[in-house]
């Protein structure tokens, strides 16, 4: 039974539930959506962007109290959720001013010289089911390039989330946009899966876990609706042996702890060929244990709890089960001596296949570090994984570090910096890790009818 409620990590306690929407609330939604796309689709699409750009701003005047909303519910600190709220107002505005040309009419030259277009239009009323870990910035990458096309959204959020979920239905009425081109549900999976089914919604993207990915795609394979799948990984951030340590380090303990270690793309296994292997670990350890774990409003911490007791709960589970088959906690490894939904910043070594820690995500502030007597060897266990999301390479010469990449079962790769997201490059991976891209040029290719017309 889905329960929607704020549970603040810090300290446990709950703050407030909010029901469930019944079946009727929902059909309502997905009725207003429906009869909304027949106007909205209408409008000329500089109208729709000006609306989406009115929502950009809107993020940006109430940047301080969304802030807090995402902070109370899911542990962010402040400083993370200030930025998280400007990387949703970029994407907004990103959409606004690039919208309109990526969804310009193509022309296309084919044999026989008839004159061809191809038209995107938009193909109805949309679905989005959002995880909890980027409340606002998840929201944003679904939904700002689909307004600017001219489809219609409802919008379930995870349940940890409805104050978020409802401040940005606020939003959108606040910037001037009619209340069926985005509405907020508090839905059950249920409700989900039937209005995945019903002909009044034309398409669902998920953010989540491979879990409701398989959930959600078999809903809408079996009723031939489009869907778009951004899942988990377990990225590996290889360390070649020219790499600089330094910077290396500096980007491992941030791809990895940003967000106490809840992201996609943070990078989880950390793969050293052996020349380096003895520094990076020392450098890399000891810059763990000096990160620092407290109040999540308080700016001089690292990171605050994880988004629930049952989160941190299941990654401690994933340590113990390591630690009691043989590897070692270099730092970290417990959860420290206070209330909340903490989890000590932690490297582990010496994880072998048979580990969860080896092929499971952990969605937390856990390092796996990995020795490597060569490149060759770095590869083929960066690809023993049955996710490919992101994917980082660290090394001085550039061309067998884009190699490296190159031999990556990947969506992404990034050279000598963590794997990062902005709302002009294209997000997204390959294997279990999804189907689909979002940002970009690339994020409003997704639900779109390219109508082909040629006058003959
Ligand atoms: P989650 O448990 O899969 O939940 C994500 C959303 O899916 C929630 O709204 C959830 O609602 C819904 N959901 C779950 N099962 C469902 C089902 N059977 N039918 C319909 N909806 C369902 O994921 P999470 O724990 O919130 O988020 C963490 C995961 O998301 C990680 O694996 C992470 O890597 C992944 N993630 C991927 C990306 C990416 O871009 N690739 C970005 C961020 C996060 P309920 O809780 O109500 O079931």
């Amino acid at each position: 039974m889905t329960e929607y409620k704020i549970v603040d990590p810090t300290t446990n306690a709950l703050v407030r539930r909010y029901p469930t929407s019944d079946d009727a609330t929902v059909d309502r939604a997905i009725a207003a959506a429906a009869e909304e796309f027949a106007q909205w689709r209408r409008r000329p699409i500089k109208e729709r962007a000006d609306a989406v750009l009115a929502v950009s701003r809107e993020f940006e005047h109430r940047r301080a109290d969304l802030a807090a909303i995402i902070t109370r519910e899911m542990g962010k600190t402040t400083r993370e959720a200030l930025a998280e709220v400007d990387l949703s107002a970029a994407i907004f505005a990103y959409y606004a001013e690039h919208g309109p040309d990526f969804a310009a009419d193509q022309r296309l030259d084919i044999r026989g010289g008839d004159d061809v277009v191809v038209r995107c239009e938009p193909l109805g009323a949309l679905l989005g089911v959002m995880p909890w870990n980027y409340p606002y910035y998840q929201v944003a990458r679904f939904a700002a390039p689909n307004l600017v096309l001219g489809n219609t959204v409802i919008l379930k959020h995870a349940p940890s989330c409805p104050e978020s979920a409802q401040a940005i239905e606020d939003i959108m009425r606040a910037a001037g946009l009619p209340a069926g081109a985005y509405v907020n549900v508090y839905a059950s999976n249920e409700q989900v899966a039937r209005a995945i089914a019903d002909p009044r919604v034309h398409g669902v993207s998920l953010t989540g876990s491979e879990r409701a990915g398989r959930a959600v795609g078999e809903v809408a394979g079996r009723h031939l609706k489009k869907y778009v799948l951004e899942l988990g990984g377990s990225d590996p951030f290889i360390v070649l042996p020219d790499a600089d340590l330094q910077a290396a380090v500096s980007a491992a303990v941030e791809g990895r702890m940003g967000n106490a270690g809840q992201a996609c793309t943070a990078s989880k296994r950390f793969i050293v060929v052996d020349p380096l292997y003895d520094r990076f670990l020392d450098a890399f350890t000891a810059a763990v244990r000096g990160l620092t774990i407290g109040d999540p409003t308080d700016d001089s911490v690292s990171f605050g709890p994880l988004s629930s007791e049952e989160a941190a709960r299941t990654v401690i589970a994933q340590v113990r089960d390591a630690v009691e088959q043989g590897a070692t906690a270099v730092a970290g490894g417990s959860r420290p001596a206070r209330g909340g939904a903490f989890v000590e910043p932690t490297v582990l070594t010496g994880v072998t296949p048979a580990m969860r820690a080896y092929r499971e995500e952990i969605f937390g502030p856990v390092a796996v570090v990995h020795r490597v007597p060569d490149t060759a060897t770095a590869i083929r266990l960066a690809n023993d994984t049955p996710y490919g999301l992101g994917s980082v390479v660290f090394g001085r010469d550039i061309a067998a570090a884009k190699a490296v990449g190159d031999a990556l079962d990947v969506g992404m790769v990034s050279i000598n910096g963590p794997s990062g997201t902005q709302e002009d490059l294209p997000f997204g991976g390959v294997k279990l890790s999804g189907v689909g891209r979002e940002l970009g040029s690339y994020g409003m290719n997704e639900f779109v009818n390219r109508k082909v017309i040629r006058v003959r």
